[in-house]
């Protein structure tokens, strides 16, 4: 009953990752891997910015961080600052870490925000190490000892997805992976069961395998193309469905974050990398034009811009079924939210690791199929409505766009989780999902989203106390952060051996 024969169609982020998940858990095995992709028909080109969730995987293979970065041209991320959401001339980062520490295991936000409530007028940010360092270009990694600040934080990596998904082939190769190069152009089933049995490119290559992993891109080529799986259109809460991307030359100090600045009928990214920065704009078409959001774009890149704009068309939402009869669909072809988060390569993650811990055998049990989608469905969800807090946490009111999210109704789970934060201070958890309590605080403190009251345990503490404990905490983050050595420099130090001049 044993799955011998495993076959992934594409050679992008998704396609190589996977074959590399899949050739590590099989490695000595008698476990067959082959990849298929097209040059011809070449992979999306984007996806530069991660989650810190990324570095669990590449130690799951084993890799070397420092080689790692060398080959991506990979900067360290510590977050992603938004520019212009709230109102127009705000800004915050959203930190990959915690603000404070706690104190009698409270969050310390819940500290600042009952100080808030009294007049404390100091940011939230000023309590955070890893949102201080980012300001000022530094970058360490954390501390081991966990009573240091330096030690409240995590981070994720800036790259370039075209030498990511080069490396990860040379990994998945040097494993066992088979390549094959071609456009496959028929896609052989079972009569019986509708199971997909083989895949015949032009050249007249036949693939057959048991279980195929469908990482085609938006095409969904074996998912939907094939199998019909359905998508669920997410629209009209993430209705942003163009994008135009383009690579400048590096300028100015190498910063360890992304940023996100709000337009008018979307928003702009800046990813700086090692040896340029990624730049692009995604936007809704019926509020502005190609053209238009060309021009927006371009007016606003801080370097020359190295090649022609790219533009990619897009329809937010998901597969019905992510997992369908011999078929899981992994990346762009499992559905696409938009990148605001730099959540995709996440969900690519989540997807391996979901197939690797439900891995089936040739029977294709139902219940394995629909584990897999219930959580899947979980994870999709809630980066949407983690994406759609950032357009409806606001008071802007210049221009359709806005004024459409500030109208809409909203998804009844982000609904509970805003109403819980507004009347309390209180962020409802849960088990599945990218985004942990201080992520969702540093989205809605940063776009004025305040509760009207405070947690009650933070009581423990008098006034005077609570004063010089906030006062001290944001002495040691000052302090820590200005101990911190440069992004630039630590990366040179880490044998990144990019050009210092003028990176600082
Ligand atoms: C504007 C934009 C910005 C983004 N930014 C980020 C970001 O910052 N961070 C992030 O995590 N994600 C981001 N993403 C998402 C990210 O780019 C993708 O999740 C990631 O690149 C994975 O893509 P993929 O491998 O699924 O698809 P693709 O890159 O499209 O690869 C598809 C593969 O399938 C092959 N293929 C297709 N059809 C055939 C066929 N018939 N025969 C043979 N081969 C075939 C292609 O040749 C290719 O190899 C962004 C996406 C967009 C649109």
């Amino acid at each position: 009953m044993k799955i011998n024969k495993i076959c992934i169609l594409g050679g992008g982020t998704a396609g190589w990752m996977t074959a590399a998940g899949l050739a590590r858990k099989f490695e000595n095995t008698d476990m067959e891997i082959t990849l298929v992709e097209s040059e011809q028909i070449g992979t999306v080109g984007v996806g530069e910015a991660t989650l810190p969730h990324i570095r669990f995987f590449n130690n799951t293979l084993g890799i070397d961080e420092a080689e790692f970065m060398r080959a991506t041209k990979a900067t360290f991320k510590l977050g992603i600052e938004f520019c212009d959401w709230g109102r127009v001339g705000d800004r915050y980062i959203h930190p990959f870490g915690d603000y404070g520490q706690a104190i009698n295991h409270v969050p310390f936000y819940h500290y600042w925000n009952k100080s808030r409530l009294y007049r404390n007028t100091s940011r939230l940010d000023d309590y955070s190490y890893p949102i201080i360092a980012a300001e000022m270009g530094r970058f360490r990694f954390p501390d081991k000892d966990h009573t240091k600040i330096e030690s409240t934080f995590g981070y994720a990596y800036q790259f370039d997805s075209s030498l990511y998904a080069r490396f990860l082939r040379s990994y998945g190769e040097d494993k066992g992976v088979t390549r094959i190069e071609g456009k496959v152009t028929d896609i052989q089933t079972d009569p019986e069961n509708g199971h997909i049995t083989s895949l015949r490119t032009e050249s007249g290559c036949v693939i057959n395998a048991e279980l195929f992993i469908d990482c085609s891109g938006f095409r969904g080529l074996l998912i939907e193309q094939t199998l019909k799986s359905g998508y669920e259109d997410w629209s009209k809460w993430l209705p942003c469905n163009r994008a135009i991307a383009i690579p400048t030359a590096s300028a100015g100090k190498l910063m360890p974050f992304t940023r996100a600045t709000a337009r008018k009928a979307g928003w702009q990214w800046r990813i700086p990398l090692q040896h340029r920065t990624g730049n692009g704009i995604v936007y809704w078409n019926e509020y502005i034009s190609d053209d238009e959001a060309r021009h927006v774009l371009t007016t606003h890149l801080d370097g020359e811009p190295l090649a022609d704009p790219n533009q990619l068309y897009f329809l937010t939402g998901k597969r019905n079924l992510f997992w369908n009869k011999n078929v899981v669909a992994i990346g762009l072809s499992a559905g696409f939210l938009e990148p605001l988060e730099s959540t995709s390569i996440y969900l690519i993650q989540e997807g391996i690791t979901a197939l690797l811990e439900l891995f089936p055998d040739n029977q294709f049990r139902a219940s394995d199929a629909s584990e897999y989608n219930a959580k899947m469905d979980l994870y999709f969800e809630r980066v949407r409505d983690f994406l759609l807090l950032h357009y409806v946490a606001t008071e802007r009111d210049d221009s359709p766009m806005w004024n459409y999210f500030r109208n809409m109704k909203l998804p009844l789970s982000l609904e509970e989780k805003i109403k819980a934060w507004q009347t309390r201070g209180h962020i409802i958890e849960y088990e599945f999902g990218a985004f942990l309590p201080p992520s969702w605080v540093a989205v809605m403190v940063g776009q004025r989203l305040l509760p009207l009251r405070y947690d009650r345990r933070v009581d423990l503490l008098s006034q005077d106390e609570l004063t010089a404990q906030l006062e001290a905490m944001r002495l040691e983050v000052l302090s820590a952060a200005t101990d911190t050595t440069g992004h630039a420099a630590f990366l040179q130090s880490f044998g990144a051996a990019i050009p210092m001049d003028g990176k600082g």
